[in-house]
C-alpha cells in the first residue's frame, strides 16, 4: 500500500481515500508497518530519545531494513548467532581487573530496583567476576507490595549494600502530572532522574565504574550502538552551563516555578556535570554487551538467588508476570505508549520473547491481539490520586494524544486502524 503524506500548515496528514486527511501526531511515520520477524511496528520511538529532556518526547523511530526487519531483531540475530560471547566475557574480565578494589571499597555501582535484571547483574559481577558492587536505587513513584518485597530480598537475601534515593514526593508528583498533561508520558521524570542518578553518584563516591544491564540496542536503538559497551555520555551528562534548554514534563526548566516547583528542588533531576565525570573517570557500561542477556534467564537466576517473587496474576496489558512489577505507575507508562503509538505492553513482551526464541511470531501476534492496550485498573485510584485528577480528566487527556492516522472512533469506542497480523 502506498501512503500519501502531505504537509499542510505545519502539520502532517495521511490522505485516506475514503476519510480524507488524517493528522499524524508526535512526528510518527505516516505509513504503519510491522517487523516481519517480531511484532513491533515502525511507530516505536527509538529508546534513547524517548525520554530526553525535550519538549516533545519523540523524534526518532526504530529502523527497519530493506527486508522489513527491525533493528532490535537484527541485534538479536547477532546475539544468538554471531557474537563471540567467550571473547566478550574475557573483555569483561580485563575491565574488572582494571577497576577491582583490593582494599574493601566498592569498585562498581549497579543501578536497579531489585528486579530480575539488577539482581542478576550485581550477583554475577560479584560471584563470577570478583567485584564488590554497591547497588543503587532511584525509588519508584509508588512501590507495589511485590516490588518492595523483591527490593528487600535483594538487600537481605542477596546480601548487598544498597543506596536508596527517594526524590522529593511533592516535586515528583508535580513533574509526573505535568508530564502526563503535556506529553502523556507519566514516566518521564522517573526515567530522567534514574538515568542521571548513578553517574552522578559514581563521581561523588569515587566509584567510577557503573554497570547497567541490558543494552539499549536490544530494544531498537541504532544497530551501530550494539558494538559499543559504553553508554553515550549525552544520555546522562552535560556541561554545567547548558541546562537552560532542558525540559521537564514538557516545561522548560526556568518556567517550572510557575508550576509550583522551586528550582532549588530540581538538583536531583539535572544531568551529571561532564567535568565532574571526567575528573572522576566515570564510565558507564552495559553488562549486556559482555554477557548474553536473556530476560527470562535473569528471572530464573533471581528466583534462585534471592527468592525473587513474580506476580501471581499476569500484568495488565500483557501476559507476563515478572517484568517491571515494582511501580504502581508502570502499567500506565505502557498504556500511554499504546495510546500515543499504538504499541502496547504485550507487543513489547512478545517482541522480546520472539527475539529470544521463546515464542514464534504467530504466538506473538495472538498474544498482542488478546492483551495489548487493555486498560490497567488495579492501581487506577492510586495513580489518579498521585496525579491529582479524576478519572474523566485522566482519559480525556489521553484521548487528545491519539493520532488520527492510528485511531478511529466508532460507536464511541476507540479502535486502532491497523493491527499486526
Ligand atoms: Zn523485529
Amino acid at each position: 500500500m502506498i501512503v500519501k503524506v502531505e504537509d499542510r500548515g505545519g502539520k502532517r496528514y495521511v490522505i485516506d481515500p475514503v476519510e480524507g486527511p488524517l493528522e499524524i501526531k508526535h512526528g510518527l511515520p505516516g505509513e504503519v508497518r510491522y517487523c516481519t520477524r517480531c511484532v513491533i511496528s515502525n511507530q516505536r520511538p527509538s529508546s534513547s530519545v524517548e525520554h530526553e529532556n525535550t519538549k516533545e518526547s519523540t523524534r526518532n523511530f526504530i529502523e527497519f531494513d530493506k527486508n522489513g526487519v527491525c533493528s532490535a531483531c537484527r541485534v538479536a540475530e547477532l546475539k544468538h548467532r554471531d557474537i563471540e560471547w567467550e571473547k566478550r566475557s574475557r573483555e569483561l574480565v580485563t575491565l574488572c581487573e582494571k577497576y577491582r578494589s583490593r582494599n574493601g571499597h566498592y569498585d562498581c555501582l549497579v543501578p536497579g530496583s531489585g528486579g530480575k535484571d539488577s539482581v542478576y547483574a550485581a550477583d554475577v559481577l560479584r560471584k563470577k567476576y570478583g567485584m564488590n558492587p554497591l547497588t543503587v536505587t532511584w525509588a519508584p513513584h509508588m512501590y507495589t507490595d511485590v516490588g518492595w518485597r523483591n527490593f528487600q530480598r535483594w538487600v537481605h537475601k542477596g546480601g548487598f549494600d544498597n543506596y536508596l534515593f527517594t526524590p522529593n514526593g511533592q516535586v515528583h508528583r508535580k513533574l509526573t502530572e505535568l508530564a502526563y498533561r503535556n506529553m502523556l508520558h507519566p514516566f518521564q521524570p522517573f526515567v530522567i532522574g534514574q538515568k542521571n542518578f548513578a553517574p552522578k553518584l559514581a563521581a561523588k563516591l569515587n566509584v567510577p565504574l557503573v554497570f547497567y544491564g541490558e543494552h539499549e540496542a536490544d530494544y531498537g536503538s541504532p544497530i551501530a550502538e550494539s558494538y559499543s559497551t559504553l553508554q553515550d555520555t549525552r544520555f546522562y551528562a552535560r556541561s554545567r552551563q547548558s541546562t537552560t534548554d532542558l525540559y521537564f514534563g514538557g516545561v522548560v526548566l526556568s518556567e517550572l516555578p510557575k508550576h509550583g516547583i522551586s528550582l532549588d528542588h530540581m538538583a536531583s533531576y539535572l544531568p551529571a556535570d561532564i567535568d565532574d565525570l571526567t575528573k572522576a573517570g566515570v564510565e558507564v557500561h552495559y553488562l549486556g554487551y559482555y554477557l548474553k542477556w536473556v530476560p527470562q534467564e535473569c528471572y530464573y537466576y533471581a528466583v534462585e538467588m534471592t527468592g525473587f517473587e513474580a506476580n501471581t496474576e499476569r500484568t495488565e496489558g500483557t501476559y507476563s508476570k515478572y517484568s517491571s512489577i515494582d511501580d504502581k505507575i508502570d502499567p500506565y507508562h505502557y498504556w500511554t505508549i499504546f495510546t500515543k503509538f499504538g504499541i502496547g505492553r504485550a507487543t513489547y513482551d512478545a517482541s522480546q520473547e520472539i527475539r529470544n526464541l521463546h515464542i514464534d511470531r504467530e504466538e506473538g501476534v495472538a498474544l498482542v491481539h488478546k492483551y495489548d492496550g487493555e486498560i490497567p485498573r488495579k492501581y487506577l485510584q492510586d495513580v489518579l490520586e498521585y496525579l491529582d485528577m479524576d478519572e474523566a480528566e485522566f482519559f480525556e487527556i489521553a484521548d487528545r494524544f491519539r493520532s488520527p492516522h492510528l485511531w478511529r472512533k466508532s460507536s464511541n469506542i476507540w479502535q486502532l486502524r491497523f493491527q499486526v497480523s
